[in-house]
């Protein structure tokens, strides 16, 4: 059993649904309608990578070599296609300070051993023409690639469905039952319901579901960010590749959306869109792309991306025997789908977690403070 029917739940839900298991998934909502539905589709494991971030960077590499493949499986069994993209990222400095802190970023990327290359202003116009005139470098990542997260949602939930997965939509789970400190089950409005095993991926939301003691809930907070689409033609797109400029990033749809995103705001669950969110923003796009402003806004919207203490995904075992995580995915969870339904289904199913998700166990964070205090003392 599952509770939440975003990506990470719904990826995690076909996966054992193929290797014969009976799944049912609960999300309180609409399926996908999460986190999911609200991100900008970008699968970056380099260009996002900032130092302190390298234990996190196997999983995103190994998750990145995965998507082709996923996305073609989810066609053939769903006929939907999640739009995957492989322009690639170009990350543009407008000034001599902006090109400063890109070389420092470029340079650092590099000592990774990440695929990417340094291009003058003269190649990245040529690339991407409606790049404003006098920009001061950019950097070129040729595998930071996209999807249309919303028609990967779409995807996922056909293909459970086809698996036989029974989604359960407009059915939140209230707590998690235990008997003899043992996951058992769970309790809806609708009663309650036996499971063997219950993955817990219900992103931003995940602490609150009751029945869980504190020690073993996921540390998990909501992220606000806010978004909006610009019309372009799509016969004659303004942008092929994804562009990070330094206040905004701009990812190009198929059918001539263009995503503008996203504020990072600490404010819980609130989902105002506002004013000073939406005018950052469109600044950030105009600087570097000053042509959109002649653009029809075709959408605004809020999410919530699932952040954890480290920024860095919760996978494995939580601590409570039948109960398994999957959250805290932040700003990569569509980026890690096909990881993280690989490593926990795996882990469902053969009781061992991969090398790859172990750094990545929930119960790092169950270490008791004061040693990890002396630890950093040391
Ligand atoms: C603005 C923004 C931009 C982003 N851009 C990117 C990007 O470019 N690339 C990338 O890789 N990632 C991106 N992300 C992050 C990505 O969207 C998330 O990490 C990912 O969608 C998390 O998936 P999830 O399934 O864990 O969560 P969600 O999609 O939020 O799904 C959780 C589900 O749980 C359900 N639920 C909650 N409580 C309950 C309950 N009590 N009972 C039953 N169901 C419940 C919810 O209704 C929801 O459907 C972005 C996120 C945001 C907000």
């Amino acid at each position: 059993m599952v509770i939440g029917a975003g990506v990470i739940g719904l990826g995690i839900a076909w996966r054992l649904a193929q290797a014969g298991c009976r799944v049912d998934v609960y999300d309180k909502g609409e399926a996908g309608r999460g986190a999911s539905w609200a991100a900008a589709g970008m699968l970056a494991a380099a260009v996002e990578t900032e130092p302190g971030e390298e234990p996190l960077l196997p999983l995103t590499l190994e998750s990145q070599r995965l998507w082709p493949e996923f996305a073609r499986e989810l066609l053939a069994a769903t006929g939907i296609s999640v739009e995957y993209r492989d322009e690639g990222t170009l990350v543009v400095a407008l000034n001599r300070d902006d090109a400063e802190t890109l070389r420092h970023s470029f340079d650092f990327q590099k000592s990774l051993g990440l695929d990417i290359e340094w291009l003058n202003a003269a190649e990245a116009r040529r690339r991407e023409p409606h790049l404003k005139p006098g920009i001061a470098a950019t950097v070129f990542s040729r595998n930071d690639h996209q999807v249309e997260n919303r028609a990967l949602a779409r995807a996922l939930i056909a293909a459970c469905r086809g698996a036989g997965v029974n989604i359960r939509e407009h059915c939140a789970v209230a707590e998690l039952v235990t008997a003899g400190g043992r996951a058992c089950g769970i309790e809806t409005a609708q009663g309650r319901e036996d499971a063997e095993i219950v993955v817990l991926a219900a992103g931003a939301w995940s602490r609150e579901i009751g029945g869980i003691p504190a020690a073993h809930q996921p540390p998990v907070r909501p992220i606000k960010g806010q978004m909006l689409a610009v019309q372009m033609d799509p016969k004659s797109p303004l942008l092929r590749h994804v562009v990070w400029l330094p206040r905004a990033y701009l990812v190009p749809r198929n059918d001539g959306r263009l995503i503008i995103g996203a504020t990072v705001e600490e404010r819980g669950f609130d989902t105002s869109l506002t004013a000073g969110g939406m005018l950052a923003l469109i600044e950030g796009a105009w600087r570097g792309v000053p042509t959109i402003e002649e653009l029809p806004i075709a959408e605004t919207w809020v999410g919530f991306r699932p952040g954890s203490r480290d920024d860095a995904p919760m996978l494995g075992p939580s601590g409570i025997e039948g109960l398994v995580v999957a959250t805290g995915h932040h700003r990569n969870g569509i980026l890690l789908t096909p990881v993280s339904a690989a490593v926990i289904s795996d882990y469902i199913l053969r009781g061992k977690l991969s090398d790859t998700a172990k750094p990545f166990a929930p119960q790092r964070f169950s270490q008791p403070r004061s040693a990890s205090l002396v630890e950093a003392a040391k």
